[in-house]
């Protein structure tokens, strides 16, 4: 037998992930289970390359024994080490990724267990659980086994040992920490969430008591299930996969009862390697517009599960999209805090936004009736999205849908660009929170009689959201319901000459309503009704001051609304032809509450409203 030292790196570094990854300790089994799936994963490609046949099928066996002496096997028929090879990859950091976390130890606890993420040095973690572990292996191609024996702390043993077939077998001996495990159900549960989707069977080994017909025990039977799928489906290749297999999948993973409205399966070679299946539901998740919404994507690195927690794998309006990102180039132990700064995850990130925004576009082009439902759950998140993400703004732009006075059911901007009238200087659009009411709006008028199309904007954030787009390809997105968009229908003659005739209704309205209103300005535009408020273009719509007011901003005061008013209207006639001041006051000031409420703002004091509007009526 050989006795050696462990360099000494080695038992600073088991000491360290010891401590620093304890409440953690579970991922021991992901680690070993891991590197018997990579066994496995050699071992077939070396008989591919070699031309041979694989003996029996590639397998891991899991096995334990309970009472005073706890253990836990792990065993595979992979690749196996030789006695240089256990040598080398567990008694020195021989490995890159040891080597690299030790050049980078901090000392500082919390960026130190960070590391032992970013840099895979997974088998060490047995002996978190384990206070021996025993490694037999037998080598592919070798007719000797080895077997390696270690406490963990300064020494290992190597010597020669018996077993059967090339592969390894893993015996930790558990300590108290990790007595827990030589536990049928406790393996079976860290199995299913950590290495479901490992393309080998694994197989657990247990007793289990028989009974007679009177429930009393009669002795043991040796059982041996398969507690893994087996099957990573989106490691398989898209022309071996059915419909049907996706839906599946989909609806095992989701726990939604409806298959998905799409699937987008993605296999990408080349400098970064990986796999992502996206589904898209039928039906939005219901907690999306919740702040503490469940990300929908889960992490893999080559099957094995990293992480279903991190809304990071994908900007936060693409949450509705669940599935797997499966990567060959990140390390087994990734950590959050690395992953959102790793430059392999961001490439997977930004050309899955590529990817997905791609295929809605697809969906778009080819099968409307699908994009219709698609639209009908995600329109608003895809609006989030134009401000969110800035750099595919211009593909968002085309995927997202409004409602229109042209069309029934949505339309597209590049659709509404199509049907603009010639010399047309904008694309309107006139922002509530009622489609029916926008309809019906007396600023719409004009529109109406140019045959000019309005956007009817109804969701909360449009204003905000359309504001900071400004523009679709060099055309101004312009709201209707602000001061100024009336200006592109006259001309300098026809302004000059309005301002003139506006200037004296203009004076008297706002002397009498003073700081009630920025301005009053005489309407263009208004045929049957007397005034409407609208907004100065770089104050938010009156709708959005409401929204702000109703999120709890309780001292936002909000800015003055511009009252614009039909100088040809009998009512503002009136108030121009009188001189009783209280008269004029009244009447101005029902003048711009009526146009508020038309807006669904309620006037600030009820009660003197109609007090006036009754005063008013009498007279
Ligand atoms: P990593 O897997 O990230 O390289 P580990 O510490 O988990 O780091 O394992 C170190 C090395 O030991 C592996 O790279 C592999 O060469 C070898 N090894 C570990 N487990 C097995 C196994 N079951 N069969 C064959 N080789 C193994």
């Amino acid at each position: 037998m050989e006795r050696k030292q462990f360099k000494t790196e080695v038992s600073d570094l088991l000491h360290l992930i010891i401590h620093s990854l304890y409440s953690h300790k579970e991922i021991f089994l992901r680690e070993l289970v891991s590197n018997a799936s990579d066994a496995l994963d050699k071992l077939k490609y070396k008989t591919l390359v070699d031309g041979k046949a694989v003996d029996g099928e590639l397998r891991i066996d899991i096995s334990f024994t309970e009472g005073d002496k706890r253990t836990l096997t792990i065993s595979d028929n992979g690749i196996g080490m030789t006695h240089d090879e256990l040598n080398e990859n567990l008694g020195t950091i021989a490995h890159s990724g040891t080597k690299h976390f030790l050049a980078n130890l901090t000392n500082d606890q919390k960026k130190d267990s960070n590391l032992i993420g970013q840099f895979g040095v997974g088998f060490y973690s047995a002996f978190m659980v384990a206070d021996k572990v025993e490694v037999i292996s037998k080598a592919y191609g070798e007719d000797q086994a080895y077997k390696w024996v270690s406490d963990g702390r300064e020494k290992y043993t190597i010597e020669e040992a018996e077993r059967e077939g090339c592969g390894t077998t893993i015996i930790l001996h558990l300590n108290d920490e990790g007595k827990e495990f030589a536990n049928r159900w406790q393996i079976e549960n860290l199995i299913k969430q950590y290495s479901d989707h490992i393309a080998y069977p694994i197989y657990l080994a247990y007793d289990q008591n028989t009974y007679d017909d009177k429930y009393n025990v009669t002795g043991t039977e040796h059982k041996v299930d398969k507690i893994n799928s087996a099957a990573a489906l989106w490691a398989r290749s898209k022309s071996e996969l059915k419909e049907e297999d996706y839906n599946d999948f989909y609806k095992n993973t989701s726990y939604d009862s409806e298959n998905p409205l799409f699937y987008i399966h993605t296999k990408a070679e080349g400098a970064t390697e990986y796999t992502t299946l996206f589904f898209i539901p039928a039906k939005a998740p219901f907690d999306m517009y919740h702040a503490d919404y469940k990300p929908g994507v889960k992490l893999y690195v080559k099957r094995v599960y990293i992480t279903d927690d991190d809304k990071e794998l994908l900007p936060t309006y693409l949450r509705f999209v669940r599935g797997v990102i499966d990567s060959e180039d990140l390390p087994l132990n990734v950590s959050r805090e690395i992953l959102q700064q790793n430059r392999i995850m961001t490439t997977i990130r930004n050309a899955s936004v590529k990817k997905l925004l791609g295929e809605f576009k697809k969906i778009a082009d080819q099968n409307p009736e699908l994009y219709t439902k698609f639209i009908e759950q995600y329109n608003r998140p895809l609006k989030e999205g134009l401000y969110q993400d800035y750099a595919n703004r211009d593909d968002l732009l085309e995927l997202v849908r409004f409602k229109s006075t042209a069309v029934d059911g949505y339309t597209s901007l590049a659709a509404y660009k199509e049907r603009m009238v010639p010399d047309q200087k904008g694309i309107y659009y006139i922002t509530g929170s009622d489609e029916n009411a926008l309809k019906s709006s007396p600023l719409l008028a004009t529109f109406k009689e140019k045959g000019i199309e309005v956007l009817l904007m109804t969701d909360d954030i449009d204003d905000l959201v359309i504001s900071s787009v400004g523009k679709y390809k060099d055309i101004q997105l312009k709201a209707v319901n602000k001061s100024g968009t009336m200006d592109d229908f006259l001309t300098e003659d026809e302004k000059k000459k309005a301002k003139e005739e506006g200037t004296a209704v203009s004076e008297k309205l706002k002397k009498a309503l003073g700081e009630r209103v920025k301005e009053v300005v005489v309407s263009t535009r208004l045929k049957d009704v007397s005034a409407v408020v609208v907004t100065d273009e770089n104050d938010p719509s009156v709708q959005m001051q409401q929204l702000m007011k109703a999120m709890g901003q309780g001292d936002y005061e909000g800015s003055a609304p511009i009252l614009e008013v039909n100088a040809e209207d009998a009512f503002v006639k009136r108030i121009m032809d009188s001189n009783d001041d209280q008269f004029v006051s009244d009447a101005a000031s029902v003048l711009l509450d009526q146009a508020l409420l038309s807006e669904g703002v309620m006037p600030k004091n009820p009660a003197e409203f109609t007090r006036k509007l009754h005063s008013l009526l009498v007279k």
